[in-house]
């Protein structure tokens, strides 16, 4: 039954994608989003109340994957690898025995992996070179890629799951930078066919005219395909299902999109939202309150504050958040009057580390005008400490914003 038109709410779930990090001593002591100027979610904080979310479970990585999973609401059990979330944003449609990989495009130079994104490559010289790993790899070996956003693409292999359970050992190659691939091919199941399609891909493309260009150009050329993050068909209840809520999605990502289309929302896609810090970031928010001028709740996320994180940019990942609390959160603010709103990164992605971490990152809930506040005054890692919840596993924090307990 649907909720009676009176009483419908605005719900806002934002994500700045690894905006969390450690204190730096070259910020005496502080964290990027401790030093970035951010009214508006300090705004917020002030009204609202905080804590510290576990989003990552015990023993697994921390992807983005499984963290922005925990965010929407569910539980580890019911995931089934990142690969099978992508497809599903993509409309590739798995079968019960199929299993899908995210394959990027990246720069291999001297055994060495350079560049995980091969230097941001656009998605038309990324979909050319895709496909020409389709046409003369694939069909070789049986296997189907499909072209995404940028350097991030699909690799699905058919019927492998039938009996037994796989056992395949990916790295996500933004860990391995600067380190050799001989170490970090794949292992367990499939090894032999995913070793001959990584190496198979670089004697393929790395003197295509599109890299020889780029190299010209002083940028990175998508001379290899790197799959990790494989998953098999997702079966998981949706927010209409789970709450009675009707909501959309808005991200640059493939793999966010998909969890999203799996969780029952729909995709709106935001003109100039790029996944980078070039992005679209008032377009975003302006999408957002529009896609609730009709349905109760839109999942909002933004990953140029994770890119940052990846390139070791200090003044980056600052800039970034700045103009996320600022275009992202500064327009909703103006936008709304009355909503309720959660806000936290998915994982830390600290710039001395340039890699995900699984600590547990700080969020903010602001329930409506009349939520009695805790004293936390600022948003950061450290203030929230203070905060009234505690520390949180972060699969709770959907009900909490709802306002109700999962119907199943
Ligand atoms: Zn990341």
């Amino acid at each position: 039954m649907r909720r009676r038109e009176g009483k419908r709410r605005k719900y806002l779930t934002l994500v700045p994608d690894g905006m969390a990090d450690y204190p730096l001593d070259r910020l005496g002591g502080k964290t990027p989003l401790m030093v970035a100027d951010t009214p508006n979610m300090d705004l917020l904080t002030k009204k609202g109340r905080c804590g510290l979310a576990k989003t990552v479970p015990d023993g697994m990585e921390p992807g983005s994957d499984i963290a922005n999973f925990s965010i929407m609401g569910y539980d580890s059990s019911y995931f089934t690898g990142r690969g099978a979330f992508e497809a599903a944003s993509m409309g590739v449609k798995l079968g019960e025995g199929d299993v899908a990989f995210r394959c990027n495009l990246v720069t291999e130079e001297d055994g060495i992996l350079k560049d995980y994104s091969a230097d941001h490559i656009t998605s038309e010289e990324g979909r050319y070179l895709i496909e020409e790993v389709d046409k003369k790899i694939g069909r070789r070996y049986g296997v189907e890629f499909f072209p995404g956003v940028s350097y991030r693409h699909l690799m699905v292999i058919r019927g492998c799951f039938n009996e037994m359970d796989m056992d395949i050992e990916c790295t996500p190659p933004h860990n391995i930078v600067g380190e050799r691939l001989e170490e970090n091919l794949p292992r367990g199941d499939l090894k032999d066919l995913m070793k001959n399609l990584i190496i198979g891909s670089k004697d393929l493309l790395d003197d295509n005219p599109i890299n020889v260009k780029r190299r010209n150009e002083g940028k990175n050329p998508g001379n290899m395909i790197w799959p990790w993050g494989w998953g098999k068909k997702p079966n998981i209840p949706t927010y209409q299902e789970l709450y009675e809520i009707e909501g959309s999605v808005i991200t640059a990502v493939d793999l966010i999109k998909g969890i999203g289309i799996c969780a029952g929302l729909d995709v709106i896609e935001v003109p100039g939202a790029t996944g980078y810090t070039d992005t679209n970031f008032s377009g975003k928010a302006k999408y957002a309150l529009k896609s609730l001028e009709d349905k109760e709740f839109v999942f909002l996320h933004v990953e140029a504050t994770d890119e940052m994180g990846h390139e070791g940019d200090l003044d980056g990942k600052i800039n970034a958040i700045e103009r996320f609390d600022k275009e992202v959160v500064g327009s909703i603010l103006d936008g709304l009057e009355d909503f309720s709103l959660l806000l936290l990164p998915d994982h830390p992605t600290p710039v001395e580390l340039r890699r995900h971490t699984s600590d547990p990152v700080p969020f903010l809930l602001y329930r409506d005008k009349n939520y009695s506040p805790d004293d936390v005054g600022e948003f950061n890692e450290e203030s929230v400490k203070k905060g009234y919840f505690g520390t949180l596993d972060a699969t709770m924090l959907v009900s909490i914003l709802f306002g109700s307990r999962k119907l199943r």
